[in-house]
């Protein structure tokens, strides 16, 4: 591509790019295509020479547009509502063109240091001591997996060298967390060789927090049994009902029992700004790490992770590896982003955290974020206050959890999940919102999470309103 045509097509996907966040509203939110479409409309085969831009856009919209699902459109209110804002969009765009590979200082100063100045804002905005050390990775999933792979380095002796396969002298490993832990914590703890069994779901009070006498209990019962406990891991905003782990109690057993703290807080973390909610992270300042998703509820596109680590040189003990070829004089007085976790090759992320931080301010953000949870606490009163509808958590955040039950009828609870799948299908189809659900206490939850930037009492009501509207049709639903 010449530069005049770069700038020719820059210009007009700009101008779609803007339109589309002007209006994304005209898009259906879920996609309506059938598994597999989208696949048979394109050619199996690359081409064989190149095709203009202006044809491949061509096809973006006639093949691709049709198979989004608009996680930009403001009546997304399923999982966890995230926006792609305008100025991360701007930010994407130039660090793609920048194409920043920040393994070493050298081979990007300005990317190896943002990323420490910029952590360093959003960890004073959040509250957390300074004496926590902060890295990018894509996800929370990949910052958990870290963290508990420091707490394997912290724990058994020259792990790093010897594995754990075939080892006499390390016994069976456990984590802690509550049965309302986020999956990517399975997946951690099915990563690091730990297996799966060795994840211990602690139960939950009445409004979905760990049980921390329950944690304490089940710490002594498997010290009793010969197995080592390593880590727990709390979670501030689960993923079902956004509860909160009671952090200082929780930090307090870890202190004592000498085990590795994470604080997942990869939804509800930013809400700290909040002076409102600046006791979520209550008792984190002792934990060893936290992990905030910047691109859940910071509107920063995805993907972008924002982990933080008191104990930032076990993470370098059990990741650092330098061959030869990268070797470097100023290593020692640098930070060399590779050595902080299994990339060796990290892009430029910091840039759009930069760029949204400065755009928005600390004032708007604590806006956005405030008005979010206002708009879900008068949702929650809409439920409350209508006989046909049960909340079924409490609501500390964003998002509501209830179902539908209507007053007077008698429905077995097998009956009430399949009406209220059969109400979240008939909501959904109608391609205004988007809404998903989660399993409580075994029964379906209708599931309602308000995180867009563009998201306003509009929106909410309007998919308050459907379900009215679609719930007198879901009464004849038999199983
Ligand atoms: C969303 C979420 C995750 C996973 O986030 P990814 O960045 O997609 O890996 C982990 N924990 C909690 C509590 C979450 O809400």
């Amino acid at each position: 591509m010449d530069p005049a045509s770069f700038r020719r097509h820059g210009h007009a996907l700009v101008d779609w790019i803007a339109e589309y966040l002007e209006h994304s509203e005209k898009y259906p939110v879920l996609a309506r295509v059938k598994p597999g479409e989208i696949a048979a409309a394109l050619p199996s085969q690359a081409p064989e020479e190149g095709e203009s831009f202006d044809a491949i856009m061509a096809d973006f919209e006639r093949v691709l547009v049709p198979g989004l699902t608009h996680w930009n459109h403001p009546g997304f209110l399923a999982y966890f509502a995230i926006t792609g804002s305008a100025p991360g969009v701007l930010a994407e765009f130039l660090s793609a063109a920048l194409n920043q590979q920040a393994m070493l200082w050298r081979t990007s100063p300005a990317a190896t240091e943002l990323e420490a100045v910029t952590l360093g804002w959003l960890r004073r905005l959040i509250g957390l001591p300074d004496a926590f050390e902060g890295v990018i990775y894509d996800t929370a999933s990949i910052a958990s997996l870290h963290a508990l792979a420091a707490a394997r380095e912290a724990s058994i002796a020259d792990v790093r060298a010897r594995g754990l396969a075939g080892r006499a002298d390390v016994p069976r490993l456990r984590v802690y967390s509550s049965d309302q832990v986020n999956s990517s914590i399975d997946k951690a703890v099915m990563t690091i060789g730990l297996g799966h069994d060795s994840l211990r779901k602690i139960p939950v009070d009445a409004e979905y927090r760990m049980r921390a006498d329950l944690l304490r209990d089940a710490i002594a019962e498997d010290r009793a049994a010969g197995v080592l406990p390593i880590a727990v891991v709390a979670t501030v905003g689960t993923t079902s009902t956004t509860s909160v782990d009671p952090v200082p109690a929780i930090v307090d057993i870890c202190q004592r029992e000498r085990l590795w703290l994470h604080v997942d807080a990869a939804y509800a973390g930013v809400a700290a700004m909040l002076p409102s909610h600046a006791h979520i992270l209550a008792g984190a300042d002792r934990a060893d790490s936290l992990v905030v998703n910047p691109h859940k509820w910071l509107f920063t596109p995805f993907d972008l992770s924002a982990f933080y680590c008191r104990r930032m040189d076990v993470v370098r003990a059990a990741f650092s590896l330098t061959p030869d070829y990268l070797r470097t004089s100023e290593a020692g007085h640098v930070k060399n982003l590779m050595d902080t976790g299994v990339q060796l090759g990290r892009r430029f992320r910091a840039l759009k955290l930069w760029m949204i931080l400065r755009s928005f301010g600390a004032r708007a953000i604590r806006e956005h974020l405030s008005a979010h949870i206002r708009l879900a606490q008068e949702l929650a009163g809409w439920v409350d206050a209508h006989p046909d509808f049960e909340r079924m958590a409490p609501v500390p955040f964003s998002v509501v959890c209830f179902r539908w039950k209507p007053a007077g009828v008698s429905l077995s609870e097998e009956a009430l999940d399949a009406a209220n799948e059969h109400l979240i299908d008939l909501v959904n189809q109608t391609g205004e919102v988007f809404l998903s659900h989660t399993r409580l206490r075994g029964r379906i939850a209708l599931r309602i999470a308000i995180g867009h930037l563009e998201t306003t009492e509009r929106h909410v009501r309007r998919a308050w309103d459907l379900l009215l509207e679609h719930a007198p049709s879901v009464r004849s639903v038999r199983l």
